[in-house]
């Protein structure tokens, strides 16, 4: 029996092609050809004022935090239930990530627990997209709004996905994906900053590029290219982008194949949810999902863990996804504690991920789909 990973990433297309293709047009740095054309795809799918390419999806919330001017004494709303990265990106300039609990339905920010949240120190609210679903994004600006923060998307898992009409990126006036090679379309290593507020355009530019307008100068807009601000360096190389622009080219294929995955996940699964042993991702009737993950949620910690077990008995890898990032050592010594949020801790222990890849075997996928059948005896 053949092991199953849990992902593997995959050459779609033109990728190689486009990276001999970068090494002949004779630059190699950022910001060439192809770097160009990726942003100006996603700009043009998603309807984003201004996309730049970065190192990761971690550099681009650093970016995020610099732009938005996240200082010390001021807090971040975001959900515990995520990835180091929103919460890292916001400690390094001093702020503090103010964690809350989630959505049991979405597993994203509860609107209602933000309200709660908010206080003289709150500055930002930093909403994540958790497998590719929409986070309730007008609730979330609304509250915004009315106390005068900024509001973000961690849009890390939501390239390609909608939510009421809008695509995952475009909706805040800062958003930051990820082409991680865990993520629906990757370069290996790589993200964006989505800029839909064009006042905050220059300054990424700069910050960005060392602090320098090289990028106004590859536009023409200036004549030499100077020292105007702090910055550094979050620019991608064009082999980066060379690679990443021949997945971007195939979305609607790679997008395709994933639903078919998501789908059969879905059928093959269905009977053991009507059964009460599992439940399945829920995806709001306003929102288009990406098909970024399949998850199953079983009806305790027990569960997850023995069917963990038996899939990996039967040469599956399923994985579990976030440790509450409040119960983390990290966490504890913001001054969280364990049983603060009963929502997140209590999903995050009955959730477990199964393979999810462009490449998946049909006949893999229903192996994968029997084995947990056969866990529950269904
Ligand atoms: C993957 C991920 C990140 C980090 O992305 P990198 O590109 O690896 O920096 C951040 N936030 C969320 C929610 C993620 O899923």
């Amino acid at each position: 029996m053949n092991p199953i990973p849990f992902n593997r990433p995959t050459i779609v297309g033109n990728e190689l092609a486009h990276i001999q293709e970068a090494i002949s047009r004779g630059n190699i740095s950022g910001d060439g050809h192809f770097t160009r054309e990726c942003c100006a795809l996603l700009e043009r799918r998603f309807g984003i004022h201004k996309v730049l390419l970065t190192t990761s999806c971690t550099s681009a919330l650093e970016l995020i935090a610099w732009l938005y001017e996240l200082g010390p004494g001021q807090e971040v709303i975001m959900p515990s239930y995520t990835f180091v990265s929103t919460a890292n990106a916001f400690l390094r300039t001093g702020a503090i990530p103010r964690f809350v609990d989630i959505d049991p339905e979405t597993l994203n920010l509860d609107p209602a627990a933000v309200a709660d949240a908010v206080n003289e120190n709150t500055a930002a609210i930093c909403a994540v997209h958790y497998a590719g679903v929409g986070a309730d994004m007008d609730a979330l600006l609304a509250l915004g709004a009315r106390h005068k923060l900024r509001v973000l998307e961690d849009a890390a898992q939501g390239v390609h996905a909608w939510y009421r009409g809008r695509a995952l990126g475009s909706i805040a006036p800062l958003a930051a994906y990820s082409f991680h090679a865990t993520k629906n379309y990757t370069c290996g290593e790589g993200g964006a900053l989505c800029i839909n507020d064009d006042e905050l355009a220059l300054r990424a530019e700069i910050l960005r590029e060392k602090g320098t307008n090289r990028t106004q100068f590859i536009r023409g807009e200036v004549d030499k290219y100077t020292w105007v601000d702090v910055g550094s360096s979050y620019v991608p190389s064009e082999l980066t982008s060379a690679f990443l622009f021949g997945q971007l080219e195939r979305m609607d294929e790679i997008d395709e194949r994933r639903r078919e995955i998501y789908d059969t996940y879905t059928t093959g699964l269905e009977p053991l949810a009507a059964a009460g042993h599992l439940r399945l991702p829920v995806v709001p009737t306003d929102r288009v999902v990406n098909h970024h993950m399949f998850y199953v949620l079983t009806r305790d910690a027990g569960t997850r863990n023995a069917l963990m077990d038996h899939l990996r008995e039967e040469q599956i890898q399923a994985t579990f996804h976030y440790l509450p990032l409040h119960t983390s050592p990290m966490g504890q010594q913001l001054g969280y504690r364990d049983g603060q949020f009963p929502v997140t801790e209590d999903l995050s222990a009955r959730l477990l991920r199964l393979p999810f890849f462009h490449e998946l075997l049909e006949s893999d996928q229903q192996r994968v789909i029997k084995a947990v059948r056969r866990f529950f005896r269904d």
